[in-house]
């Protein structure tokens, strides 16, 4: 993947186009020192460190310029590249470097303190204000690297080979270790090029603020994008104001984003001058139709696409080929993207649906991950003997193949025999005007089961009760399907993708059940 990447960067005579800026330093890089600072460290990393073919190196970092360097590095060298949330902590992380059987961590130094008691060798990026420290960083190898000096690396990677464990957040269970071939991130790499204007690309400014340690960011981000030339401008994390402020100043006209950003430019007002956008992305988790259309209203000159990707499909899986069919396809994640197949199974029976109805979403594609580290039992229920992945998300695709998801199979509310989807519930609360934000959980009932919560945010000064809230959605939805109790909260937790933080809302409602 790493050789595909550099091989697709913008031709010799444009190298010195921008491939990245960092949003708050304003360094950058070119493509030619980029390509350096790969090779560099590359370099460094297989004949100093003495990392080999298929040692995992283990990466805890915020976004920032080092980190596609040290991807797109350690692939580079046939080594294997697992990241970490850099929210997680220091047991959460023990155990991912445990069960991935990291060779070499890879740290900022805002994250070093959670690896004080191990035993592997740690390398910091970058050199923090601390006076003791006498190491030797990420930063300074890559600087250090001569580039006549820097000795060839000499590694033959194949397909099949082991590229990347990326752990799934455990959104709705055990974190698992999806395991990506070279294969599975090249194929994804060049389903890219269907999700970007390629005839711009080489002018384009996208922002990154998807956290690189996951496959979206990873994919798009870390990867894939300096395929087609394009500059990146990259934020630590998602933080709204600044990101309003970094499209203003930098010109960004292209913003890969997630379903809160979305939700953010269509709740609140700015005075930033956003005209230079151009595309905004959608993706890793529900967008309400109501958002999507108050987002086309408010930002006419934007182009809106949605998207839909799993970790276990190294990421991007459907998208939009055009705006018009994106304005046409309410509601929908787009079509598949080529080379991938799909079929819509009723979970019951196993029996393949036909369009328009609803059942579970299976997928084949060069994509599909090899399996899960270490654990032969989740790959058998999870992929298929034909390599069928089960997606676990319920879904239609009507006629002309475009996909709409209604949610997640696991997070359905089963009540008094009904089920109901809480992104359908979400997306109404988030309809009213009163209402900033909305996450629906489940909350078990003796007589029926479950019954639909809502968690509510509301808007500033409102004064929306409990009652309003479930009168509001009872006058718009079938009586199963009714919010029967409300909880006003300052923020809905979120994961570092956009991702309703539901096993956080769950446990509130049991600390609310038991007072
Ligand atoms: P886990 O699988 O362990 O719960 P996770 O949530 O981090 O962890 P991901 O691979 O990030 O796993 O998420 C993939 C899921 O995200 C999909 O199966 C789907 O449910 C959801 N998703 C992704 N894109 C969209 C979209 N555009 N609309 C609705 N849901 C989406």
């Amino acid at each position: 993947i790493a050789t595909y990447v550099l091989s697709h960067f913008p031709g010799t005579a444009a190298e010195s186009r921008l491939a990245l800026i960092d949003s708050i330093t304003d360094s950058r890089l070119t493509y030619a020192q980029l390509r350096l600072s790969v090779h560099s460290f590359a370099s460094a990393l297989h004949h100093a460190i003495g990392i080999q073919k298929g040692d995992v190196v283990f990466v805890l970092s915020p976004n920032s310029l080092l980190y596609p360097i040290i991807c797109l590095s350690v692939l580079f060298i046939g080594a294997v590249l697992t990241t970490a949330n850099p929210l997680n902590t220091r047991p959460e992380i023990a155990k991912q470097v445990y069960d991935s059987n990291a060779k070499l961590i890879i740290s900022s130094p805002e994250q070093a303190h959670k690896f004080e008691s191990t035993t592997l060798p740690v390398l910091i990026t970058t050199r923090s204000a601390s006076p003791n420290d006498n190491v030797v960083t990420v930063e300074e190898l890559i600087e250090a690297g001569d580039p006549l000096g820097v000795p060839e690396v000499e590694v033959e990677v194949e397909e099949g080979d082991t590229a990347a464990v990326l752990y799934s957040s455990g959104t709705t269970g055990v974190s698992k270790g999806v395991v990506l071939t070279h294969g599975n991130l090249v194929a994804v790499t060049r389903l890219l090029r269907w999700t970007v204007d390629v005839s711009s690309a080489r002018e384009d400014v996208f922002l990154c603020f998807i956290p690189m340690f996951h496959v979206y960011g990873l994919a798009f981000f870390g990867l894939g994008l300096f395929s087609v030339g394009v500059t990146v401008v990259v934020m630590p994390k998602f933080d709204f104001k600044a990101m309003l402020q970094v499209v203003e100043r930098c010109k960004v006209n292209n913003m890969p984003g997630v379903p809160p950003l979305l939700l953010g430019l269509v709740k609140t007002e700015n005075d930033r001058n956003l005209s230079s956008l151009k595309r905004v992305g959608s993706g890793a988790a529900p967008l309400s139709k109501e958002v999507a259309a108050k987002f086309r209203e408010k930002y006419p000159w934007v182009e809106l696409r949605e998207g839909y990707g799993l970790t276990e499909t190294s990421g991007a899986t459907s998208y939009f080929v055009s705006d018009d069919d994106a304005k046409a396809h309410h509601g929908s994640v787009g079509q598949l993207l080529p080379g991938i197949c799909a079929k819509v199974v009723d979970a019951e029976t196993g029996e393949a649906l036909p369009p328009n109805r609803k059942g579970e979403l299976w997928l084949k594609s060069p994509t599909v991950m090899k399996c899960y580290l270490g654990n032969k039992e989740a790959t058998a229920a999870t992929i298929d003997k034909e390599g069928w992945l089960r997606t676990g998300d319920l879904c239609y695709i009507d006629g002309d193949g475009f996909i709409y998801i209604v949610d997640r199979i696991k997070e359905l509310i089963k009540h008094n025999g009904y089920q109901v989807a809480p992104a359908e519930l979400e997306a109404l609360l988030l309809s009213h005007t009163k209402i900033l934000d909305a996450a629906v959980v489940p909350v078990p009932d003796e007589e029926t089961g479950q019954i639909p919560m809502a968690f509510v945010v509301r808007a500033a000064n409102s004064e929306l009760t409990e009652e309003q809230v479930i009168d509001f959605v009872a006058s718009q939805v079938a009586p199963y399907k009714k919010v029967r109790r409300v909880s006003f909260i300052d923020a809905i937790p979120r994961s570092a993708a956009g991702k309703i933080l539901r096993k956080e809302l769950l446990s509130q409602t049991q600390s609310l059940a038991s007072k």
